[in-house]
């Protein structure tokens, strides 16, 4: 018997990267699988996916509706899709900062709202929510990215304390740069990409990128049974990047 038999788990942005590697450890764990994602296409086809925009609230409700359809309960949410945004706190229009937090920030609060009636009749509830490295951590050049990280820990605190009592815990993990599609866009972008992973890479204290999949291993144990006394925190995925520098 695996520790996730029989519970059903949705996370947004499996279909790539961070969540993609989330998707598979909870399987492993014995959990069914439900992908939301604006890019389904990009999904493996081994999982289910639901085409969702976390951004839209509509397009939320009926994917997470027909997540409950299919497989008759919501056991865990992973809140994991997620945008980046580069430069100062001059660098975004007010339509760039409002795009952004609606989906990382408010994202989070449309997915899990839609799931919650799903959330407190299960006996092994549970949400983690993918924060970063920069929602503790003063980075250069990511003013609007951090803010709407910073929201994310809060936002995590403040669900934790409201659905305790239901039974419904809440978490989140702190990846640090982490070798993702997403950070293969950016590198591709540089004018010598294998020159700018090597100084990437030596920026990290431990000398590498994070593998997705040290950050699934935090995630799947935060939403396991085994964590059951553990809500409202977050675990720090970075080679110690936060804390020792
Ligand atoms: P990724 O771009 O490889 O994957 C993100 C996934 O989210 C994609 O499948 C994308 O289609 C989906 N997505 C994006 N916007 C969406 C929306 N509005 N609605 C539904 N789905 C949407 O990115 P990743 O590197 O795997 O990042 C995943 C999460 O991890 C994000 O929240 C990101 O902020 C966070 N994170 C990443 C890193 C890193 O270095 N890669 C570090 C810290 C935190």
């Amino acid at each position: 018997m695996s520790a996730l038999d029989g519970l059903v788990a949705i996370v947004t942005g499996g279909a790539s990267g961070i969540g993609a590697a989330i998707a598979q450890r909870l399987r492993a764990d014995g959990a069914t699988i439900a992908i939301l994602d604006r890019d389904t296409a990009a999904a493996d086809p081994a999982f289910t996916a639901f085409t969702a925009d976390v951004s839209d609230r509509a397009s939320v409700d009926v994917a997470v509706a027909a997540v409950a359809e299919r497989f008759g309960r919501i056991d865990i949410v992973v809140n994991n899709a997620g945008i980046g945004a580069q430069g100062d706190v001059a660098a975004n229009d007010d339509d760039e900062w409002a795009r952004v937090l609606s989906i990382n920030v408010t994202g989070i609060a449309r997915v899990t709202a839609a799931a919650l009636p799903w959330l407190r009749k299960s006996p092994a509830a549970a949400v983690c929510n993918t924060a970063s490295i920069a929602s503790t951590t003063g980075l250069p050049q990511r003013a609007l990215y951090s803010a709407s990280k910073g929201a994310v820990s809060a936002l995590t605190r403040a669900m934790a304390a409201d659905h305790l009592r239901e039974g419904i815990r809440v978490n989140a993990v702190n990846p640090g740069t982490a070798d993702t599609p997403w950070v293969g866009r950016l590198l591709d972008s540089a004018t010598d990409p294998a020159a700018e992973r090597a100084a990437l890479e030596a920026r990290q204290p431990h000398g590498r990128l994070v593998d997705p999949d040290e950050v699934a291993a935090a995630v799947t144990y935060l939403v396991s049974p085994a964590a059951g006394s553990t809500t409202g925190t977050s675990i720090e995925v970075d080679g110690g990047m936060a804390r020792l520098r």
